[in-house]
């Protein structure tokens, strides 16, 4: 809050002493001039607002509108630094003036994320500036559809969006698809309460979600694509519709573009918010004007999917790493993460933890190094309990899980998954059973109704959820939950209803001593 307040004082200030013209500001003889310009989200949350002052890097951190006069006299002008405003460690009282030896950025690998925060999203030519669309007129000038879907597989991009399949073989199939129209489609429909990870993506560097697409459309064979952004997430929609635009007039999207005999053009999608819709095919249902329900596979999206066409689904944050990979290679991005996740993960840190907001990480990250080194440990000296990963189709992980690299398989071992990638925090004083009744409740609420295992289930499971943490529970409704569980996870259709029951399982699981002191306590 209060950043856009910061942005337009200084900016005023700038402008009225005329230092957005040429001026010799240190009387060294070189003159410069200074832009104020707005950015995305930078990550650190609990900081904010941000100035950041380039070429320098000066961070500035939880900066008022007040503060706009020092930044311009005191750092614009003189190129001082404002002790007041830099980042201060909570612990060790050390302060830092650039981000990048702050432990918060330390640890972190920025890709994805690496645009956001740093340049202005609503202009074209700054995202151009910073190697965009470099990949796009590779791609179309340099390579050949099956080539571009090979380094994809070669560099072994797993979707970010839930389960991890691999992106490359996916792109592969629709490219063998004998149809004249095909389509891609970007699912932005981040419905996991906890997460914020695409909505920072499609708000903070659009124009990169538009390049991966363009790209996919190419190497697949589809001429449309179709970004599906949830509307409670306004400003991504404006961004993305204002990329679009951009793209549009500079021959970066339409017809034959660059000149390349290649077309591809690309609609928003404003989906109604249902997580359900996360799902491929309740996504491209709803996109169709239909009601968001999933239906059964066969057939595949990549074979009979938006209007029974071939369909390339995949989500913000897959997309948005298709053009470092395209320009670096696949052996680049091997280089990072673990064999069989490589690359980065977006997650958004938020409950129980000094340092709240979004980071990027190498996969295979302890859970240890991102509470304690990126997040900053536990406020109140309290002890780390719990941390929920996936969000409502995810789990719980433990302290005895601190030291488990967070890739896809490891995850999928520990009986949760990476999911859409909120990490939510829990110190000692959380209950489990509490944190397992919100995550069903939100299930529950979002079951679409078709099948019954998944709407009578999650029902069910509920009832007896609220009964424990009310203390009226009893050992069989214990029983009985567990069982629902199972019946739950093996019955359902599509993946809501087939992850639903993970909170609830790995809760039992991990934390069974404190079901069993709810239902005793009543005795
Ligand atoms: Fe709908 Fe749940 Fe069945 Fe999925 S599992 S189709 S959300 S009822």
């Amino acid at each position: 809050g209060g950043s856009m307040e910061v942005y337009r004082r200084i900016k005023e200030l700038v402008e009225a002493e005329g230092l957005n013209t040429l001026v010799d500001l240190d009387k060294h003889g070189d003159s410069k001039k200074i832009r104020v310009s707005p950015s995305g989200c930078h990550g650190f949350c609990e900081m904010g607002p941000i100035v950041r002052i380039e070429p320098k890097g000066i961070f500035y951190t939880k900066v008022k509108p007040e503060d706009a006069e020092d930044i311009v006299e005191i750092t614009l002008k003189k190129g001082e630094v404002i002790d007041r405003l830099l980042y201060r460690h909570p612990v060790t009282g050390e302060r830092y003036i650039e981000e990048e030896n702050m432990p918060f950025y330390k640890k972190q690998k920025r890709n994805v994320l690496k645009n956001c925060g740093r340049i202005n999203p609503e202009d074209i030519f700054e995202y151009i500036g910073n190697n965009g669309y470099h990949a796009l007129a590779k791609v179309l000038t340099e390579m050949t559809p099956e080539g571009v879907c090979q380094i994809i597989n070669k560099a072994n991009l797993r979707g970010r969006g839930g389960g991890g399949f691999p992106a490359g073989i996916k792109w592969d199939s629709v490219r063998k698809e004998n149809s004249e129209i095909k389509y891609v489609v970007c699912n932005g429909d981040e419905g996991d309460p906890g997460a914020f990870m695409d909505r920072s993506i499609m708000e903070g560097d659009p124009h990169r979600v538009l390049e991966g697409m363009l790209i996919a459309g190419y190497a697949s064979g589809a001429k449309e694509g179709y970004i599906y952004v949830r509307a409670e997430y306004p400003l991504a929609v404006k961004r993305l519709q204002k990329a679009v635009k951009q793209a549009r007039e500079h021959g970066l999207l339409g017809e034959n573009i660059l000149s390349t005999g290649f077309s591809f053009d690309i609609k928003i999608n404003k989906g109604a918010g249902a997580f359900v819709c996360g799902e491929g095919s309740a996504l491209t249902a709803s996109i169709e004007g239909n009601r968001g329900m999933p239906r059964t596979k066969p057939p595949r999206t990549v074979q009979a999917g938006l209007w029974g066409k071939p369909t390339l689904l995949n989500n913000v944050e897959t997309f948005a790493n298709v053009p470092d990979i395209i320009i670096n290679g696949a052996e680049w991005f091997l280089g990072m993460g673990t064999p069989n996740s490589p690359g980065t993960k977006a997650f958004a840190l938020t409950g129980n933890i000094v340092n709240t907001g979004l980071i990027e990480v190498p996969m295979g990250i302890t859970l240890r190094e991102i509470i304690y080194d990126i997040g900053g440990g536990i406020p109140g000296g309290k002890e780390f309990k719990a941390v929920q990963i996936g969000g409502p189709s995810g789990g719980c992980l433990t302290k005895k899980h601190m030291d488990l690299p967070l890739d896809f398989d490891s995850l999928e071992k520990a009986g949760a998954m990476i999911g859409s990638g909120g990490l939510v925090v829990m110190d000692e004083d959380a209950c489990m059973v509490e944190v397992a009744r919100f995550f069903m409740d939100f299930t529950q609420k979002e079951s679409c109704g078709k099948c019954v295992p998944c709407r009578e289930g999650t029902k069910r499971m509920l009832e007896i959820l609220e009964r424990i943490v009310s203390g009226n529970g009893t050992m069989e409704d214990i029983e009985l939950l567990e069982e629902l569980a199972i019946t739950v996870k093996t019955g359902s259709l599509c993946g809501l209803g087939k992850t639903a029951a993970n909170p609830v399982l790995t809760t039992l699981k991990y934390f069974g001593d404190e079901y069993l002191a709810h239902v005793k306590e009543k005795k």
